[in-house]
């Protein structure tokens, strides 16, 4: 099974940022399920307006699944955006254990760039939010900004103040 955090209705693809988001794969996986062991992809057949944590089996979360890599340099988290974050992971229990948390309390109202299923997957496994999509929404994905690391860790949580 998974847990994840949903925005509900599919929303707009993000706009292009320069060569560093795949124009290969859409933005979000194809709505699917919920079956009857799930609340399938977006949870309650996709009728969440505010954001939801929800729980599907893997079958409706996605045709594909990609691993996430932990405790890469802040260069490579830019230049690969949506596939890594800076932080060292929690071992799985620990993880595991604050998404069933979040899966009872939820997670906040969905942002694509303040706080989105990354920032909801990343919390999970390190206690910090994460998401470069803030970054290069704000500054563009031609190249990382030259910012003191706890401006773009505040930036990345989407938790700065513009
Ligand atoms: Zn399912």
């Amino acid at each position: 099974m998974v847990i994840h955090f949903t925005p509900g209705p599919k929303i707009p693809p993000l706009p292009p940022v320069g060569n560093t988001v795949p124009d290969d794969e859409p933005e979000f996986a194809e709505e699917s399920g919920p079956c009857d062991k799930c609340d399938g992809f977006y949870g309650s057949g996709g009728i969440i307006l505010q954001g939801k944590v929800v729980k599907c089996c893997l079958r409706c979360f996605g045709r594909k699944l990609h691993l996430y890599r932990y405790g890469v340099s802040w260069i490579e988290a830019f230049t690969h955006p949506g596939t890594c974050c800076p932080y060292k992971s929690k071992p799985l229990e620990a993880a595991v254990k604050t998404a069933n948390e979040k899966l009872k309390t939820g997670f906040g109202v969905y942002n694509r760039f303040k706080n989105n299923s990354e920032h909801f997957a990343t919390f999970c496994r390190t206690g910090k939010k994460f998401s470069i999509q803030p970054l290069i929404h704000k500054y563009g994905g031609d190249k990382l900004p030259e910012l003191p690391v706890d401006e773009l860790e505040n930036i990345a949580a989407g938790t700065s103040e513009n």
